[in-house]
């Protein structure tokens, strides 16, 4: 069965090259260039259904975040109605781009952004996973801000760069323990933080 399908310039893009109907993206992109269009080798294409739906993402780069325009809760994620059902954006980005969510699985960010839709930051995981993934981050974050930190230090000493992000892992809901697991620091540290007691001057 054929579906209308629209081609876009580029993932990232909000270009539109053309609509065509094909039974999936590959043979809508054949007929696209059947029907005599150009298509640059990035282009990609859509369901017109799942347009509906990218149409409320800010779609950019694609190394961007692609961040949820309308609708996102207090806990960071975007909200949407798919299939009947309220669902956070970023579950369905994953089932139109990427095909269905196994039981059990969850669709997590690369970005720690959540209300971010771009397919290529998200990954299928465990709630393990995602602790793991976060103390990674930690730990990736310090070697880069300053090789003689991380993980060998009980005591990391944290710089300017950290305070941010500690904030916002706090306010996206993540306790503090698990900051100062990230972070090799003490919990009452990142207390202190969050509730701006310490680093006051780091907005
Ligand atoms: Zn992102």
């Amino acid at each position: 069965m054929k579906t209308r399908y629209l081609v876009y310039r580029s993932k990232g893009s909000q270009d539109l090259i053309c609509t065509t109907d094909a039974t999936d993206k590959a043979s809508a992109y054949k007929t696209a260039r059947r029907n005599g269009f150009i298509l640059p080798a990035g282009a990609w294409a859509f369901r017109e259904p799942e347009a509906h739906f990218w149409a409320n993402v800010d779609r950019r780069g694609p190394d961007e975040c692609w961040l949820w325009n309308v609708s996102v809760s207090n806990n960071g994620y975007g909200n949407t109605r798919h299939e009947k059902r309220q669902q956070g954006s970023h579950r369905v980005a994953w089932l139109l781009e990427r095909g269905p969510i196994p039981k059990g699985l969850l669709v997590l960010h690369r970005c720690d952004v959540r209300a971010c839709c771009n397919p290529s930051h998200l990954f299928l995981g465990t709630l393990a996973d995602n602790m793991a993934d976060m103390v990674a981050k930690g730990r990736q974050s310090h070697a880069n801000t300053n090789p003689v930190r991380g993980s060998a230090h009980v005591q990391a000493k944290l710089v300017e760069e950290d305070i941010p992000h500690i904030r916002r892992l706090s306010a996206s809901g993540i306790s503090s323990q698990n900051i100062a697991n990230i972070f090799g620091v003490s919990r009452t540290a990142v207390y202190q933080i969050v509730e701006r007691k310490r680093w006051k001057h780091v907005a």
